[in-house]
Order: C-alpha cells, then structure tokens, then sequence
C-alpha cells in the first residue's frame, strides 16, 4: 500500500479515536493545536490525492458521535463547527479570502470570547422553551431538555418577543471558576474523586441521567448566536443585544471593531487578561458582523466562512518536579509519569504530567527538585515541554530509568522499534494482565457490562479472574457477595456474558489485544482469512503482504501464537463458546427468504455493506424505504428519527443487529 494511503488511515483513525475521547468519553488526551494538526494534514493529504477521499473521512464530520442514553433527534439549522487559528498570518488569509469574496474591506467583525464548555442548541416556539440538544454530530444531537431545564439562566418562558415565533439560539454550558473550585472543595470533604476541570465537567454533567443530580451542579449557559430564517436585524452584535432584552444570558465581553487591527487588539488584550475573567475561555472568536455579508459568505461542510476561532497558546508554567513514577500499560510498555510540586495553570491544579516515553526522559536526565517547564494547552494532560536550566536539582539526584518492571520485578527490554521500554511477562504483571481483562470488556471490544474497572482489579486480586477466559467461568454467587454487586447487577453481568458469545471474530480478535492489532487491523485480517486457526498458520511474509498490515503488526501476530500460554487461552477461549471463525458472515441460507429489510443507522459490529451481505446471502432483501411492505427496520445508532417514525406508524419491528444473527442462526 502506498505510504499516503497509508498514513491517511492512520490520520483518520488517530482523530476518531480523538474524537471518541473528547465528545463522547469527556477525555482530551491531545491539545486543540495538536488536534488540529492532525484535521489540517489529513484535509491536505485528502485534497491531493482525491483518489484516497471517502465520504466518512472524520475530515468531512464535526467530531463527536451520539450517546445511546438520550434521544437524539435533528438540529433544525446544522451546527457548524470553527475554523481555528492560531496566528496572526493565519487571521490574515482568513481576512483576505473573506475580502475577495464579499470585495469589500472595511467592513465590522463582532470579537467574543470563546467560552470553554459544551455547546448547545436551544429551540423555541412561542416564548417557550421546547427543546435542548447537544451539538452531537451537528446535524443531530441528544435530546438534553429535562437537564437544561434545570438551569437558571436558561430562560423558560421569554421576556419580550423581538425574534420569530420559532428560532434555535445556541450557546455554551460553562461551569464559573469559582464555583467549581467549590463543587471540588465539598467533594474533596466527603470523599469523592476530584473533576479534573471545568470543561469536562460542564459537559459530563448536561449528559447525567438523573436531572436531580444536573440540578445540584453548578451550570450557567452563555448564548453567542441565533438561527432562523426570517430575522431582520442586520447585524449579529444587535442579535445579541435582542437575546438579552429577551431574557437570554449573553455575557458582555463582545466588542464590534473595524478591520483587522481591532481584532488584533481584541485578542492581545484578552490573552493577557484572560486569567482574570470568572470562567475560563480557550480563545477568541471572530465573527463577520453583518449578516448580509454572513448569508453572502456562507458555510464550508464543517465551518462558516464568516467566524473563526483565535486559539491561544498553551499556557506554560514553572514547578518543581517531586519524583518520576513508572506505569506500566496493558501492552508492557512502560510510561514515566512526573510527580510536580502542585501548580495552578488555567484555573486547575496540576500535580502530574507525562513523559512520552524512555527517549524523552533520556534526553532531559531530569533529576528530583529540577524547576521544569509544564504546559497545559487548553485543558490536556500537561505536559512537561523543558528544564529551566538555571535552577537544577542536585547531579546526583538524576532520576534512572528502572532495569526491571516496578510492577512485577521482570527485567525491561527496549525493542528497536519503539520509544518505550517493555515488560514482557504478559500474563502474569498486575497491570497487564488487568488492563487485558478491562480492554476485552471495552464498549469497543466484547462490551460486556457490568464488569467495571475496579471490580476487574478486585476479582483479580482474589484470583477469581486472572485472564480473560475466566470471565466465562465466573462464581456468580461469590459476586453478588461483594459489596454494591446487588442480584439486578449480577443479572446484567451475566446477561451481558452471554451476549458476549455472540460478538463476531473480529471483535473477539481485537478483544485479544494482540500487540498492534487494533480495531482496523482486525478488520483487515477477518477480511482474508475465516478463523484462528488459519491465522495461526501464517508466517511474517504472507501477514505483511497483506494490504495495510505492517511487519511490526505480523511479527506481533506471529509472536502471539508462538507463545504455548497464548494457545491455551485461545483453546480456553473456543471451549466457552466464543467466535473465532467468521461463520455468520459466510454461511448462506434460506432463512430470511420472502422478507425485506431496511438498513438505518451506524453499527457497532459490522459495516452496513456486510449487513447487507448478510441479508442477501440468507435469501433477504434490502429496500431503501419504509412501507407496508417492510418486514424489519434493521437500525444503527444514529438513526434518522423519520424512519424510526413511520416504522411504528406501520408496526414494523425494529430490530438491532445481534437480533438479526439471532433471526439467521
Ligand atoms: P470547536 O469546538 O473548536 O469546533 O469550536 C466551536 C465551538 O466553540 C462552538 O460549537 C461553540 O460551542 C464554541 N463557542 C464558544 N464560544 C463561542 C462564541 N462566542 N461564538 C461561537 N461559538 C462559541
Ligand atoms: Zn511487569
């Protein structure tokens, strides 16, 4: 495979896999700059060589999928994500582009603060508030209204009338500094994990299921824009100035400036005084301030072209590193992680950071009281960027990298290959052997409920669960005996156990986590070979022949098979019943002859076109729209809320797909 091919999947699968992180598990593992490097070489990449472009390409989508826990349900306007920069030269092209397209150049910019929390869409008809929904992919979002109704700034019934009887205002959910500082203060007194800031928090929150609980935390909204058809203000600072007469809670920040040297001066001014604003922002936005020249300017698939966001740089901070702790990774890999003096950046205190790797460590020989550089780049894990030279700890204080695993007392080895140092006792190394067990369990993996991170490392401990075949021979009885295990949750564990079994092989093939075998390599491997024991015969040269396989991949495949504990828990594996022939997909039946099917939807499991493949080998057929005629709606997350609709108009069964492997096997 060509290398731009191939680094374009790896880009595409680095920024889902971001995505999934940011929107959907509340985590950001990377700062917005590093992100948006990753969207801008993949954008390039995609543009040169149309030939690799795809529909789905995370480039073409505003990041974040939806949450099976709400409704979710259709943004009547699209929301768009911002352009960022980073820049003064970037603002420039922006300002030029926007120039040659409207050919004016003295027009008005509206400067606003770009509030740091989670954004949201609010619908109103008749002075009412009807509906919120989170932004979602931004043609859907999550019905949230019950939460956000608990809100106080949240207007429930309008003021004055200056908009139309039906318009969408958008806004951001923000947490004010202080009352987060609070919110942890009580929590740290009786007990409970801190929040990590008021970013994540603000958005796990509107995403509660239980409104009670969204009611006890500290939320504002701040309302930037509103969109509807059928407004006639000219210009969007105005807009603002209606939204607050009519009750909504626009903060007063904004400034309307001319030309860019206003902007400039707008950004300067806030990068400095940002640290004392009540809540946190993680950059400007600049908006074109006639709504004229916005309808005239439009909208790219993902950005307007009238607004972008200035992000500011990480901010960098001096502290003083404490000691260096070793952790060590499902795979064995070793990471450094720094203990720091404690240190405020943006709003939050920081007592660790990483260190990527051996390499990186090496190359600062830090040492115990060294003063160190941190930075924290919108609200990442921060990181440790250099050592302030001027201030060093003592020589003989330099911090060694470990000889042998701190965990399990093995000694290290450095493969050629990588950055890091690993352990290699695979099966028997606490955290490898806990992080196996948690990773098989995985939404992405075998999704097995009910089996959370702690009860893993208790039922590991007591040697109830040393590998992941045992989950297939648990003492059900023993579990209901632990603490906060009642009869329901067992039964969910169990139920979850045995749908497990029916997970197809290329799940349970990533669930082995098998070094280097991600979700997509193994998809790339079910799709040339049919079960474990054909890829147990391969050698290196077939495996890295195959099609976006790498030698590092096949050689870890090989490795994996070569080892007698590795065989065992395959053997184990196959005697509990799991999948490791792909047999659903290549049998062919009768079962499903005279019926006809409608696909909606994205699914967890198998690609819409192995669905269809399915179907049709067992005598199905796929329509591409509802009638009488229909016999099952086979729906995805995601799906459109008008199929769903006139599905139950016309009672036809909605089913998901393990419903389907059952209605074949
Ligand atoms: P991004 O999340 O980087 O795509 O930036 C776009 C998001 O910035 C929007 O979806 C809003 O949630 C958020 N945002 C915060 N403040 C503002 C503002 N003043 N105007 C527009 N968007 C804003
Ligand atoms: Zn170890």
């Amino acid at each position: 495979m060509s290398e731009v091919k191939s680094r374009i999947l790896e880009l595409r699968n680095l920024i889902i896999e971001h995505n999934h992180n940011y929107y959907d598990l509340d985590k950001n593992l990377i700062s917005d700059f590093e992100y948006d490097n990753l969207i801008n070489e993949l954008i390039k990449l995609e543009n040169q060589y149309p030939e690799f472009q795809d529909q789905n390409s995370p480039s073409r989508r505003v990041g974040g999928g939806l949450s099976d826990k709400f409704n979710s349900e259709s943004h009547i306007f699209q929301m768009y994500s911002l352009d960022n920069t980073y820049s003064d030269t970037e603002l420039e092209t922006w300002f030029n582009r926007i120039v040659k397209l409207i050919q004016v150049d003295d027009f008005e910019f509206c400067c606003e603060l770009k509030y740091d929390g989670a954004s949201v869409n609010l619908l109103y008809e008749d002075g009412q508030l009807v509906r919120a929904l989170t932004r979602g992919d931004g043609y859907q979002g999550d019905n949230i209204t019950n939460n956000l109704k608990t809100i106080n700034s949240i207007p429930l019934k309008l003021k004055n009338k200056f908009f139309p009887n039906k318009f969408e205002i958008r806004g951001e959910i923000i947490i004010p500094s202080d009352a987060f500082n609070s919110l942890n203060e009580k929590r740290k007194q009786i007990g409970l994990p801190l929040f990590m800031n008021p970013r994540n928090t603000a958005s796990g929150s509107i995403k509660l299921l239980d409104s009670k609980e969204v009611a006890r935390r500290p939320l504002e909204c701040f309302l930037y824009s509103v969109v509807s058809n059928d407004i006639s203000i000219n210009n969007h600072s105005e807009l603002l100035d209606s939204a607050r007469n009519m009750g909504f809670n626009v903060p007063n920040y904004e400034k309307v400036v001319k030309g860019l040297d206003g902007v400039k001066k707008y950004i300067k001014y806030w990068d400095i005084n940002r640290q004392n604003l009540p809540f946190e922002i993680d950059g400007i936005v600049i908006k074109v301030n006639s709504i004229k020249y916005q309808k005239k300017l439009g909208f790219t698939s993902k950005f307007p072209r009238w607004a972008i966001s200035y992000k500011f740089k990480a901010q960098n901070v001096v502290t003083k590193l404490k000691s260096i702790s070793f952790h060590v990774g499902r795979t064995g890999a070793i990471t450094p992680v720094a203990n720091l003096e404690p240190v405020l950046i943006s709003g939050s205190t920081v007592k660790r950071a990483s260190l990527h790797s051996f390499d990186q460590m090496n190359k600062l020989k830090l040492r115990v009281n060294d003063s160190i550089f941190v930075e924290k780049g919108g609200e990442i894990i921060p990181k440790i960027t250099g050592i302030d030279n001027t201030n060093r700890g003592l020589e003989e204080d330099e911090i060694p990298f470990p000889v042998n695993c701190p965990e399990c007392n093995t000694k290290l080895i450095k493969l050629e290959s990588e950055a890091n140092f690993f352990c290699t006792n695979t099966m028997n190394c606490r955290p490898q052997a806990i992080g196996k067990i948690q990773h098989f369990v995985s939404r992405k993996a075998m999704n097995i409920d009910g089996l959370g991170d702690e009860t893993i490392k208790l039922l590991y401990d007591k040697h109830h669960l040393k590998d992941i075949s045992d989950i297939y021979n648990l003492d059900y009885d023993m579990i209901s005996k632990i603490e906060g295990h009642a009869e329901k949750s067992v039964e969910n564990l169990k139920n979850g156990i045995e749908e497990s079994k029916k997970k197809p092989f290329q799940k349970v093939l990533f669930g082995m986590g098998i070094r280097y075998v991600g979700e997509s390599a193994s998809k790339t491997l079910i799709n040339q070979i049919k079960s474990i024991d054909e890829l147990k015969k391969l050698d290196v040269e077939y495996l890295s022949s195959i099609d976006e396989i790498g030698d590092k991949t096949a050689n870890s495949i090989v490795d994996f098979f070569k080892n007698d504990l590795n065989l065992d828990l395959v053997n184990r594996l196959i005697s509990s019943g799991l999948n490791f022939t792909q047999v659903d997909l290549v049998n062919s039946s009768h079962s499903l002859s005279n019926l006809i099917f409608v696909i909606s939807g994205v699914f967890e499991n198998h690609s819409r076109e192995e669905l269809k493949s399915l179907i049709e080998k067992n005598g199905g057929k796929i329509s591409s729209s509802i009638s009488s005629k229909t016999n099952y709606l086979l729906a995805g997350k995601n799906i459109g809320p008008s199929k769903f609709n006139k599905a139950n108009e016309l009672g036809v069964p909605v089913i998901n797909e393990v419903s389907l492997i059952d209605l074949i096997s």
